[in-house]
């Protein structure tokens, strides 16, 4: 499969990794938009939010990936808080089509969003 997130999973290509387990990889962003911005991977390829299904496989990842956010947090030590973001599809400016979430902290976040 052509996706560059698979790639690094496996290995092909590299990337700064902060944590791994069986089902989540975790590594820095290639183009940071904060002091401290990782990618939160999901190892399985699922291309988007759009592409969950609702199935008890898909729930359980979700639930598991979310609970490991605080202590991927307190790792990178954003105690003073962070912003997680999934951007989904065109209007959403998805670029990487494999289910990501984008971790940032150690600045000052402003809002709305762009
Ligand atoms: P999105 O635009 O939400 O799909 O986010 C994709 C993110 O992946 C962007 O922030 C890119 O900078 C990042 N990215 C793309 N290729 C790599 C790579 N090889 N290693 C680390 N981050 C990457």
């Amino acid at each position: 499969m052509d996706c560059i997130f698979c790639k690094i999973i496996a290995g092909e290509i590299p990337a700064d990794v902060v944590y791994e387990d069986d089902q989540i990889l975790v590594f820095r962003d290639l183009a940071p938009q904060a002091p401290a911005h990782v990618l939160i991977v999901p190892k399985r390829h699922i291309a988007s939010l759009d592409a969950l299904d609702g199935s008890s496989e898909d729930r359980e990842l979700l639930g598991y990936l979310m609970g490991k956010v605080r202590e991927i947090a307190g790792q990178l030590e954003l105690s003073e808080g962070y912003r997680l973001v999934c951007n989904c599809g065109e209007y959403g400016q998805q670029t990487v089509q494999h289910l990501h979430f984008h971790l940032l902290g150690k600045r000052q976040m402003a809002w709305p969003p762009g």
